[in-house]
């Protein structure tokens, strides 16, 4: 197992640390508060080539591997901020870097790179389908040198701040396929084409600030140069991502676990009630180091995942544990973090009922900790499947 931090990802981690200090906690509040995507945040990211971390340098990019990029998640959550506004770009990435072919990456890795084109949107979901994703209905079909689908979509994060979005669709329709997984194809779709022609966005009413949307699909044309891979193999190409993109969602929720258990244990030294810190009771003070405890576990894990993917190991039930631990354990510091500060755990101003909102998607998406579970009993652990 490695877990060792170079002296290389702790200046990462401090880099992005320090970048931080310029949007603190009121900045997220106000972003929160009016439902606005935190662009100034993004543009600091961008220019100091952090979200770059994953492109090859010689498209631009800084070239570092899954390991630092999942620092700089965690370095953005640990700060009280959200990293979904932006993580979306690393873990698509890998779709178009391992599966791209050389002119889709000379089109549109310098200018991702550069900050000049965002992608930043993934469309997947879909109503009929939810967990599913065989089951998608969205269908793509070849006409000369284009594909013109029709669909829909739902919970679809970024569109609108998005210059570019990775599409999944049928092309070949699921009961004329023997394999369920074949049939799916992946595409580059250039929103700034087909926003309004052929696209429209409904946005969603949520309980976090995330920038999600239905998504009408209506005779949508997408050049054929745009297709990633082979058509009908794109299924595995997403899988393929799905690995990189547990590990950046485990150290997500393991920044925000230490910002809950950094908070509440600040909180409980400070707060003074019968005549002593709430901190000295053991009712307080217990569950916090608990909480600590398995966010501090769930790390090694993530870190675990991250050297065997960067060893191209397969990686895929470290991945998922990692996933399915560090969502728990954050979820856990954000319980005990709301509990230790009481009423004042409801109050906007101390941010940990935003937080406390943030942290929960990650037993929901980008997957359900049940079909981890899944994952681990049927693939792993070699149990008869569910579904
Ligand atoms: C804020 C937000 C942002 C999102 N952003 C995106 C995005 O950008 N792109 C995108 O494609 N999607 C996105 N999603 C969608 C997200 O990936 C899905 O919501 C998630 O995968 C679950 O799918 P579902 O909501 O359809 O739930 P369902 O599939 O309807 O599942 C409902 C419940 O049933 C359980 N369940 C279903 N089947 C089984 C089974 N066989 N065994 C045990 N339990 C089962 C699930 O675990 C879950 O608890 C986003 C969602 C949210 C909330």
């Amino acid at each position: 197992m490695d877990t060792s931090i170079t002296d290389e990802r702790q200046a990462i981690r401090d880099a992005v640390r320090n970048l931080c200090k310029d949007f603190p906690d009121p900045y997220w509040r106000e972003v929160d508060k009016k439902e606005e995507y935190p662009q100034a945040f993004i543009d600091a990211l961008t220019a100091s080539g952090y979200l770059a971390a994953l492109i090859p340098e010689e498209y631009g990019g800084a070239g570092l591997g899954i390991t630092e990029a999942s620092i700089i998640m965690e370095e953005i959550n640990r700060s009280g901020g959200n990293s979904g506004a932006c993580h979306a770009q690393m873990y698509i990435m890998g779709s178009l870097l391992r599966h791209g072919n050389e002119d889709q990456k000379r089109r549109y890795l310098p200018g991702i790179a550069k900050g000049e084109l965002r992608l930043q949107a993934f469309a997947v979901t879909e109503p009929n389908a939810g967990s599913d994703s065989t089951r998608i209905e969205t269908r793509a079909v070849r006409k000369g040198d284009r594909y013109i689908v029709n669909g829909q979509k739902i919970f679809i994060s970024r569109v609108k701040q998005s210059d570019l979005m990775l599409l999944m669709a049928r092309t070949t329709p699921y009961d004329e396929v023997k394999d369920k997984t074949q049939g799916i194809s992946i595409f580059i779709v250039d929103l700034r084409e087909v926003k309004g022609k052929g696209l429209e966005i409904q946005p969603l009413d949520i309980m976090i600030n995330h920038h999600t949307n239905t998504l009408f699909i209506e005779d949508m044309e997408i050049p054929a140069e745009n297709l990633i891979g082979e058509e009908g193999k794109g299924f595995r190409y997403i899988i393929d991502g799905w690995n990189a993109e547990r590990i950046l969602i485990a150290a997500e929720a393991i920044g925000d676990g230490r910002w809950f258990t950094d908070r509440a244990s600040s909180y409980a030294k400070e707060r003074i009630v019968f005549g002593r810190p709430i901190g000295a009771n053991q009712g307080v003070q217990f569950p916090i180091a608990q909480a600590y405890a398995h966010v501090e576990a769930a790390d090694l894990m993530r870190y675990h995942a991250a050297a065997k993917f960067e060893r191209h190991e397969k990686c895929g039930a470290e991945a998922n544990m990692a996933k399915l631990l560090a969502s728990e354990a954050a979820w856990e510091a954000a319980n005990v973090c709301l509990t230790t500060y009481g009423g004042y755990g409801f109050a906007r101003d101390y941010d940990v009922e935003r937080k406390f909102r943030e942290t929960r998607l990650f037993t929901v998406a980008p997957v359900s900790n049940n079909l981890v579970l899944a994952f681990l009993g049927q693939n792993v652990l070699g149990m008869p499947k569910s579904y």
